[in-house]
């Protein structure tokens, strides 16, 4: 019986050692397509060879996969397990066979109403959950036979204690590893992106300031030359297109000049309201010019240290992809909204724009990364550098050609 058990434990760890092994390093790439079918063989694999307890009671782990799949997917993801689960079962044939369609039928519609909450809960909670959820599922199932079999022995009662604790057992024991799995990743993600920030930070900071002078004595002498009366109109517009650019290299270094530490006489001790009216007075001719309407509210008594010009930017730069996002939709509504929950305080900035993917939300805030023609891929890095200094986290939440919404929460001190 022993061996049995291990056996089966062993099915359900090769789903997890499958994902550490290849896809711990791009958690961005594997698919559900592959995690389901995995839990799905893992799951036939426990019906194939259950664990037999004496005097002819079997149990197996079957129902481990399923919930998980259940918690973490919805039932758009465990309909293919619930019906390889009957099928097979099915094919099986034999006593019980219609007691267990009910019965997983009945797991199918129960289980998966708690994904929406179960996936916003954090590590500990999802396993308090799914612990819970395996108790009450074996639990059930045993009450069923028990009424079913109607011999309750004492050998009966010790059977079900030992069914029930290794299907607990067990389920924490896999939670564990799949929630460490999740955290190493998530926190892996979180080192290369701060080490990512310092890096840009450090380089900045030295470069920008040799380069702003420069830029600014050129930029100077050139529009002194340009309102000479003896350059003929070729030059003339020659020294335009040069002022032009030098404009936007000047833009550029200004988005990384805030990328440096923050600067002690910008320093202040505030609720951010100074800094939304400013930022937000500034982007209504652009957001005018687009079409598109601004909608603004601000509630929120919380102070917070910051400093004023990086938050200022790091607005305006939010700001301005959202309107960005709605300039090619015939106008739209960029709501800015900012409010305190706890000990937090929340800005969230929705547009009604053209959205992300996936995959181009997880590329938000890597260097250089744009889809913009006169992009610099700068702005979002500097946004997500300003609230890792403030020690606030960003949340994106997008859908593709519906629009984004920005929740940034930063802590009160
Ligand atoms: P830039 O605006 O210069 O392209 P950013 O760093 O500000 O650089 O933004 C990077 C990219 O992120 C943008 O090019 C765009 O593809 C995407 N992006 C940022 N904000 C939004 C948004 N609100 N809606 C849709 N896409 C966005
Ligand atoms: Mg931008």
């Amino acid at each position: 019986m022993f061996e049995t058990l291990l056996l089966n434990f062993l099915f359900l760890l090769f789903p997890v050692v499958i994902v550490l092994i290849f896809f711990e390093n791009r958690p961005h790439s594997y698919n559900k397509k592959l995690l389901i079918l995995l839990s799905t063989l893992t799951m036939i694999l426990c019906i194939t060879m259950p664990i037999k307890l004496k005097i002819g009671f079997i149990f197996d782990l079957r129902y481990i996969p399923f919930i998980i799949v259940a918690l973490f997917g919805g039932y758009k993801h465990v309909f293919p397990l619930y019906v390889v689960l009957n099928v097979y079962r099915f094919y099986i044939g034999g006593e019980g066979t219609i007691h267990s369609f009910l019965f997983s039928t009945l797991i199918f519609i129960l289980v998966p109403l708690l994904h929406k909450k179960f996936i916003q809960m954090d590590s500990r909670h999802r396993i308090v959950t799914a612990t819970m959820v395996s108790f009450l599922t074996m639990g059930l199932y045993l009450t069923i036979l028990s009424i079913i079999f109607g011999k309750l022995t004492k050998e009966f009662w010790i059977l079900t204690f030992n069914a029930l604790s290794t299907h607990v057992g067990v389920m924490v024991i896999i939670m564990i590893l799949i929630e460490q799995v999740r955290t190493n990743i998530k926190n892996r993600e979180k080192y290369l992106q701060s080490e990512r920030l310092n890096v840009v930070g450090e380089l900045s900071a030295s470069v920008s300031h040799e380069i702003r002078n420069p830029l600014t004595v050129t930029s100077g002498f050139l529009q002194l030359l340009n309102q000479s009366k003896t350059i003929t109109p070729d030059e003339k517009r020659y020294i335009e297109l040069s002022l032009l650019e030098l404009n936007r290299a000047e833009k550029i270094v200004s988005d990384y000049l805030s990328f440096a530490k923050p600067q002690s006489e910008n320093m202040v001790y505030s609720n951010l309201e100074a800094e939304v009216e400013y930022t937000r007075n500034l982007i209504i001719p652009y957001a005018n010019m687009h079409q598109v309407d601004v909608q603004f509210h601000f509630q929120n008594s919380l102070h917070t240290h910051y400093d004023r010009n990086q938050i200022q930017q790091c607005l305006i730069n939010l700001f301005k992809n959202g309107i960005e996002a709605m300039k090619d939709t015939d106008g739209g509504t960029l709501f800015i909204h900012i409010s305190e929950k706890k000990q937090t305080i929340e800005i969230r900035i929705q547009d009604t724009g053209i959205g992300m993917t996936k995959e181009e939300i997880a590329r938000l805030g890597k260097p250089y990364y744009s889809t913009k023609e006169e992009g610099t891929g700068l702005g979002m890095l500097m946004v997500y550098s300003t609230v890792n200094k403030v020690k606030g986290i960003i949340e994106v939440e997008s859908e593709k050609g519906k629009g984004t919404t920005f929740l940034i929460k930063i802590p009160a001190s």
